[in-house]
């Protein structure tokens, strides 16, 4: 089953979802970064998420970014999402692994740390990103967003965000996540129609990952509740990482330290966080570089 994210209205319209099946883009995320299976589930709800943020962008220029800084053994998680909606990811420490919960769960909160904040950054193409943050509250990531909606967007929001893992091989079985969000003026028992249905909508990953469709299952978690679907995208795990990018890299390191670079190492290999690329610059190529950039 190909990923997808659904939006759409429920209640009457008073209640705006999206919901998301990812398991390919969470596993795309594991490969490049060769994650443990801790991870694979941490940075994979967080890609999760940012795919849901990203999936209301409306200008190609727009980005989302979110930054787990919680202190833990797997140091920061920084996704960022663009319109399509395309996501990337990387963690500090990808291959960091912690023994599982007493519940036999992987220890996500662990990894992420709870001594430390969620920050999200929302660039839409104005004049200034508009940045908000929240202290983490569990490292379990989807509590943190919901914490972030409410304190920092005054946005009470109803988030669930899993991944499944295969016990022994560590391969993504499911990846799936729903945000539900009252509009203004939502009456009060729409909103408390919605919070009972929070111990089914934990069961999303594991309906995905036994090969129900996302349709279906958000078509049964609201029997009741008149599900108008607004729109249908396709996220995916894509970096939009370019030499020009890493030439501006290069450049904003200054006149001198660039010159120190041509001077002591006679050259320069960047690679990419999000995608592992490697972008090789030669003497000459930084020379030109340095005399380019001091004409602009
Ligand atoms: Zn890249």
């Amino acid at each position: 089953m190909n990923d997808e994210i659904l939006q759409g209205l429920i209640q009457n319209s008073t209640i705006r979802f999206a919901a998301i099946t990812g398991k390919e883009l969470v596993a795309e995320a594991q490969r490049i970064h060769s994650l443990s299976r801790t991870a694979t589930a941490a940075l994979g709800r967080e890609l999760l998420m940012v795919a849901m943020m990203a999936g209301q962008l409306k200008n190609d220029t727009d980005s989302v970014s979110a930054i787990l800084s919680g202190g833990g053994p797997g140091g920061n998680l920084v996704c960022v999402g663009r319109k399509g909606p395309f996501v990337k990811g990387c963690a500090g420490d990808p291959a960091c692994e912690l023994p599982p919960k007493a519940n036999g769960k992987l220890d996500v909160g662990g990894y992420v740390g709870k001594n430390g904040k969620l920050t999200v950054v929302r660039d839409l193409s104005l004049k200034e990103p508009y940045v908000g943050m929240c202290h983490l509250i569990s490292g379990e990531v989807a509590e943190d967003f919901a914490e972030y909606f409410t304190a920092s967007e005054q946005q009470p929001s109803l988030v669930y965000l899993g991944v499944r893992l295969e016990p022994l091989s560590g391969a993504v079985l499911g990846a799936g996540g729903i945000l539900i969000q009252p509009l203004p003026a939502c009456p009060e028992e729409n909103i408390d129609y919605v919070m009972g249905k929070a111990d089914a909508i934990p069961h999303l990953t594991e309906r995905l990952s036994q090969g129900e469709s996302l349709r279906d299952i958000v078509l049964s978690l609201f029997p009741e509740g008149g599900v108008a679907f607004t729109d249908t995208l396709t996220p995916a795990y894509r970096c939009d990482c370019s030499r020009a990018r890493m030439e501006r890299a290069l450049l904003s390191l200054g006149r001198q330290e660039l010159n120190k670079i041509i001077e002591e190492d006679g050259q320069a290999e960047l690679s990419c966080h999000f995608c592992n690329s490697r972008y090789t610059f030669t003497k000459a190529e930084l020379t030109h570089l340095l005399q380019e950039g001091a004409q602009a």
